[in-house]
C-alpha cells in the first residue's frame, strides 16, 4: 500500500510570536515537496499567527479536550482550536500521559472529540524504557493502541506515532530492527480491529529523529513518517527530515 509520508512537528511549550519566522520558512520548506505532509503542532497561543504564515504546511495543536464545552478552566476544544486555525492535533502524546495522568480512554474520547470538530488526529503511544528492557514492548504498546483507539478509527483521519518514551528528547532510538518490529505489531494490532483500513493508516515514528537517521527510519516498510520534536524547531534541523522523506 502506498502511504503518503507524513511528517509533523511537536513544538511542546516552545514559541513565541519571535518564532513565526521559523514556521514560515518550513511552510516554504513544505510546500517545495508536495508529496509529503508536512504540518507543525504548535502552542496554541501561536496556532491563529502560525496559520496566517504557514505556506505549505498544516498547523496543528497538542491536545484538544474531549468535551465540546462547559466548565473546564484553561482546556480547549475541538472546535476553538478549528478556529484558530489547527486542521490536526496530537492527542495521547506521553508527556500528557504522565503530566496530566491522561488514560488510554481520555485519549480515544479526545480523538473523538478532534474528529467531530473536523480535525485530524495524532494518536501518540510508546512504551518505558522498562518495558523494552523487559521485552513485552510490541504486546504492551499493541494493547495501549487498542485501548486508545476510538471508535470508527480510520486512515482518512487518524494516523499513529510510535514514540518510545526513553527516545523522546535523549538522543537514543530503538534499533532500525526493533522500529521495524513495533511498526508492523502495531498495524497488525490496527487490522485486529479496523480490518483493512489499517493498510491505509500511517504509523509515524517519533523520538530523537533526526537530519541523520530520519532517511534510514523512514525507509522502513511500515514506517510512513515522523513525528519531531527538538529538531523541528527550526526550519535547518527540521529541512533535512522533510527531504528524506
Ligand atoms: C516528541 O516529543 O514527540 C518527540 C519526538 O521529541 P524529540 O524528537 O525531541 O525526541
Amino acid at each position: 500500500m502506498n502511504r503518503r509520508k507524513l511528517v509533523v512537528g511537536n513544538w511542546k511549550m516552545n514559541g513565541l510570536k519571535a518564532h513565526l519566522g521559523e514556521v514560515e520558512a518550513i511552510g516554504g520548506i513544505a510546500a517545495d515537496h508536495p508529496g509529503v505532509d508536512v504540518g507543525l503542532c504548535v502552542p496554541a497561543t501561536l496556532i491563529a499567527a502560525a496559520a496566517q504564515v504557514r505556506g505549505g504546511a498544516f498547523i496543528g495543536a497538542q491536545d484538544c479536550h474531549m468535551n465540546a464545552s462547559g466548565a473546564h478552566t484553561g482546556c480547549l476544544s475541538g472546535a476553538m482550536l478549528a478556529e484558530a486555525g489547527a486542521s490536526w492535533t496530537i492527542v495521547g502524546h506521553s508527556e500528557r500521559r504522565q503530566d496530566q495522568r491522561e488514560s488510554d480512554g481520555d485519549v480515544a474520547a479526545k480523538a473523538l472529540a478532534a474528529k467531530a470538530a473536523g480535525l485530524n488526529v495524532i494518536l501518540c503511544v510508546g512504551e518505558s524504557l522498562d518495558v523494552r528492557d523487559a521485552g513485552d514492548a510490541e504486546a504492551v504498546v499493541s494493547a495501549q493502541l487498542l485501548a486508545s483507539l476510538p471508535e470508527g478509527a480510520a486512515a482518512d483521519w487518524l494516523a499513529i506515532a510510535y514514540e518510545p518514551i526513553w527516545a523522546i528528547g535523549t538522543g537514543r532510538i530503538p534499533t532500525m530492527e526493533a522500529v521495524d518490529a513495533m511498526h508492523r505489531a502495531l498495524r497488525d494490532a490496527l487490522a485486529s480491529r479496523i480490518g483493512g483500513q489499517a493498510h491505509g493508516m500511517r504509523i509515524l515514528y517519533g523520538g530523537s529523529m533526526n537530519g541523520d537517521n530520519a532517511a534510514e527510519l523512514m525507509a522502513i516498510a511500515d514506517v510512513d513518517g515522523g513525528l519531531v520534536g527538538g529538531a523541528s524547531l527550526t526550519a535547518g534541523k527540521f529541512a533535512p527530515i522533510i527531504a528524506a522523506a
